[in-house]
């Protein structure tokens, strides 16, 4: 009750939730940064890298401009030489105008002048004598062919002496004849031109002529080896004609080296002037940015680091205070107060918190309050139940003991008239030899109709417990209906005459007929309606009339006992009819009677589908009117005459008392079959070991030997042919009956031996039924079921069958464990409870071997205890399992 919920486990790690906040704003703030760097990096190094293609392409332009203009400059210097036709100088005068040039443009090596032939008619140089008219042809040179064709030619870089790039450049003058001036140009001006070109600190700028041959390059060696570069696909593609990249081409220069490079080309020459600056270089304010950015990045995550600590931790720090507030709630504290001071909603949080726990706080001590008021309640509700259940079981207990007391006191009831009744019976059928008079066979046949109904009214006494427990079943068979009432009416005639009324029976003709009915309850019902007649009237007369329907499928009778009495008050016409109901004290006191009679007559004609009712005035008379429905006969019963047998049987009738010795010798003789009488158990013995019969009929009471003790001699004889052993007694008592079971005689004929009965039982085949008998008998004494079936009716073999199941199966237990403990006293003290529950409904093996058991249990070995245990457990279960197969439905209702 005290017991704490549970808490669950709180394994939350702390800081938990502060890493969490503290990773996302990180890594927010470091996406944030990296983005912009990201982005700033790439513009600035497209923009880099634009702004350096530009300025290197303005280098080439430049450079290429130069390179144009001095070429340009030398091509106008020669063409002024050649200004004048030939016709109007001299050759003289032509040498001195070449000196002068030569002095004047360092870098023209040598002039010639050829006429419009070809002929050389001057030359000029630095390095060798001038030549004057040596008229050498030269027609065929590229150099005059060249000019002619176009004015100006421009021939291919040359390296004279390997040391230096020299360029042919020939101009044609103007005039009919018009000279040809070719001037040897060194080129060194353009490799000063290159090397003066400042690209960065590391880049440079190169020259390759129009066939993609480097002509000038800083590096004076690489020039020299007049480098084929044609071949590299920027080069040739630019020689192509292809404009240069806007933003500068990334390659490979000829170290191997990546570098930004554009080029320029010279108008007029076609050559190509290259710019290059290693990447490394071009880059380096790109590097420098993105170093200057990722300090900058590193610097804003160390600050976006401190201000999420401190986010965190402001925001963190009051929700571990309520992690923890609520574990100690949880835990019982329900006391606590949070301490808050936020100012944001985590302080509201709080609040509620503390409002929740005082709330907490306050349903808890109402609550104790009331479970204490309600545990109080319950006790006392729980000893209400207690002492209702005790009740209870002491009501069960005194209704079980009530029971048993009724059961027992109809076992002695029936026992003790039938066994007197059996002699008179006997005696009165004896009577009727074929040789009496009508007067005296009317005389007979009221006496046996009076032993019939004295039997009867035994057997009310049963009846009216069946009755009462909706168990009872008609027995029916075919007879005569008018010899019934006549019976009936002559059993009651001399009460009415003694008592001075007239008694009429008035039977219709169509009465004289056979009928299939219960003519033993159908008299019971005639009998008391007569006899109430006579009862309560004290003067007059009763007139019973009957008549009976022919139908198709069955007869409608219908039987009126009219009497001229003292009446029945309106308001008692039905009341009548009830349990211990009498119209009126002082009439019972006049007349007695138990209020009894009319219950089972009317339950009766019910349970006959009949209907019993009346019809009364006070102080003028009452009439009774019973109307029930009977079957048609099979066939006509032939009135003292009884069939034959199918066989004439040998019979052994064993009786120690004369009277009944010889009734039951006439009744054999009268059935047809041969009797032999035998007085005691011994002498039965003999007789069946010396003859043969095919039945025994077995007195069980005898004083020596008693009929079970004899039968099982009889069983032991060996004979060839072993004879039907009938039992024949009035004992209908449990321990009887499972004697009987237990020495294998399954059939038993009640005294007073009745001739039908004793002709059924002794003519019956003797195998199916006996050994059908027997394979229930050998488990279940099947009579004393029947007989505890008959007087507690199905309900009450319901809870009997539920309680010995209960009680079976806990004392099998109960003997399991004694039997392992070895505790033997205890083992026998089981093993009798264990035979009386078994005894209860005639459960007679298991009864049988539990006797054993309690008598031999204190000298068993310890195995033998404990295989004896498993034995009595596997007959309890296969006894149980008969008895359920032998009760119906109704009996096995399972009790709640
Ligand atoms: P009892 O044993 O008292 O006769 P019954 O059940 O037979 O019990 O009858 C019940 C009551 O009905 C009787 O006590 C009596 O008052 C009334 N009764 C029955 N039959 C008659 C009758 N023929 N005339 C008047 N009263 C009758």
């Amino acid at each position: 009750m005290n017991e704490t919920p549970d808490q669950g486990p709180l394994r939350t790690p702390p800081g938990r939730l502060f890493r969490k906040y503290l990773y996302s704003i990180v890594a927010l703030a470091f996406a944030a940064l990296a983005i912009n760097t990201g982005f700033d990096v790439w513009f600035s190094y497209r923009e880099q890298k634009q702004l350096l293609a530009a300025t290197q392409r303005e280098q080439a332009a430049s450079a290429a401009i130069q390179i144009g203009q001095f070429v340009g400059q030398i091509e106008n210097q020669i063409r002024w030489l050649a200004r004048l036709p030939p016709e109007l100088s001299t050759n003289e005068d032509e040498r001195l105008n070449a000196i002068r040039l030569l002095r004047l443009s360092p870098a023209i090596a040598e002039i010639a002048e050829l006429d419009s032939r070809g002929l050389e008619q001057l030359r000029v140089s630095r390095r060798v004598a001038d030549k004057v008219g040596s008229k050498t042809d030269l027609s065929a040179s590229p150099a005059f062919r060249g000019a002619n064709e176009s004015r100006a030619y421009y021939g291919p870089v040359y390296f004279f002496a390997d040391t230096e790039p020299f360029m042919t450049l020939a101009t044609r003058g103007v005039g009919r004849n018009p000279n040809v001036i070719v001037a040897e140009v060194n080129l060194r001006f353009i490799w000063d031109l290159v090397a003066g070109i400042r690209v960065g600190n590391t880049g440079k700028a190169y020259v390759v002529d129009r066939m993609g041959v480097l002509i000038a390059h800083p590096d004076l060696w690489r020039a020299l080896q007049r480098s084929d570069l044609s071949g590299h696909p920027d080069v040739r593609s630019a020689l192509d004609g292809v404009g240069p990249p806007s933003g500068g081409l990334v390659k490979e220069d000829l170290t191997g080296q990546r570098v930004l490079s554009t080029y320029a080309t010279v108008p007029s020459l076609g050559w190509l002037v290259f710019v290059e600056l290693p990447l490394s270089e071009a880059y380096a304010p790109i590097y420098a940015s993105i170093g200057r950015s990722t300090f900058l990045l590193v610097v804003l995550l160390i600050g976006a680091v401190l201000v999420s600590l401190f986010l965190s931790r402001r925001m963190t720090g009051p929700i571990q205070l309520l992690t923890q507030g609520a574990r100690r709630i949880g835990s019982g504290d329900l006391g606590l107060r949070l301490a808050i001071k936020t100012g944001d909603e985590l302080e509201a949080l709080g609040d509620q918190f503390n409002r929740m726990a005082a709330q907490l706080r306050y349903s808890y001590a109402t609550l104790e309050r009331k479970v204490v008021e309600r545990t109080s309640e319950l006790e006392k509700a729980r000893d209400h139940a207690l002492a209702e259940h005790d009740a209870a079981e002491r009501a069960r207990s005194v209704a079980v003991a009530a029971n048993e007391t009724k059961s027992r006191f109809l076992a002695v009831v029936s026992h003790e008239l039938r066994t007197p009744l059996n002699g008179v019976m006997g005696v009165l059928q004896l009577l009727d030899d074929g040789s009496l008079g009508d007067a005296q066979r009317r005389h007979l046949a009221t006496a046996a109709a009076s032993g019939e109904t004295l039997i009867a009214l035994v057997d009310a006494v049963l009846e009216y417990a069946r009755l009462e427990a909706s168990t009872e079943m008609l027995e029916t068979r075919d007879f005569r209906l008018h010899q019934l009432i006549e019976a009936a009416a002559d059993l009651m005639r001399p009460q009415a005459v003694d008592k001075g009324l007239t008694f009429d029976l008035a039977c219709d003709a169509t009465v004289n007929t056979a009928a299939h009915g219960d003519p033993v309850r159908l008299n019971r019902i005639l009998l008391n309606l007569i006899g109430n007649a006579i009862k309560f009237t004290p003067s007059g007369g009763i007139a019973v009339n009957a008549a009976a329907e022919q139908h198709d499928d069955h007869i409608l009778l219908r039987i009126t006992v009219r009497d001229t009495g003292i009446g029945i008050a309106p308001d008692m016409h039905e009341r009548i009819f009830e349990d211990f109901v009498q119209a009126d004290d002082s009439v019972a006191r006049r007349f007695g009677g138990t209020g009894l009679g009319l219950a089972i007559a009317r339950r009766l004609s019910r349970l006959m589908r009949g209907e019993l009712t009346v019809e009364s005035t006070p102080g003028a008379g009452s009439t009774f009117a019973l109307e029930v429905p009977l079957g048609l006969a099979a066939s006509g019963i032939a009135q003292g005459a009884l069939p034959p047998p199918s066989r004439q049987l040998r019979v052994l009738l064993v009786d120690d008392d004369p009277v009944n010795c010889e009734v039951g010798e006439a009744i054999l003789n009268r059935l047809g079959h041969r009797a032999t009488i035998a007085r005691n158990g011994a002498s039965a013995v003999a007789l069946a070991r010396d003859q043969s019969f095919d039945v025994v009929l077995m007195d069980l009471h005898m004083p020596d030997m008693d009929g079970v003790e004899a039968a099982s001699r009889i069983g032991k004889l060996g004979l060839p042919r072993m004879p039907r052993i009938i039992a024949v007694t009035a004992d209908v008592s449990r321990s009887a009956r499972e004697r009987l079971a237990a020495a294998g005689i399954a059939k038993v004929v009640s005294k007073p031996i009745l001739i039908n009965a004793l002709r059924e039982a002794i003519e019956d085949t003797p195998d199916a039924p006996a050994t059908a008998q027997l394979a229930a008998g050998a488990l279940i004494d099947r009579h004393f079921l029947d007989d505890q079936k008959e007087l507690l009716g199905p309900t009450q073999i319901a809870k009997l069958h539920h309680l010995l199941q209960e009680t079976s199966d806990k004392l099998i237990a109960d003997i399991a464990k004694a039997a392992a403990n070895g505790d033997r006293k205890h083992l026998a003290r089981l093993a009798h409870q264990l035979g009386s529950a078994a005894g209860a409904l005639g459960l007679v093996r298991l009864f049988e071997r539990s006797r054993e058991l309690e008598e031999t249990a204190p000298a068993l070995s310890a195995s033998e205890c404990q295989s004896a245990a498993q034995d009595l457990a596997a007959l309890q279960k296969a006894s149980m399992s008969a008895l359920s197969d032998l009760l119906g439905p109704a009996e096995q209702l399972p009790i709640s």
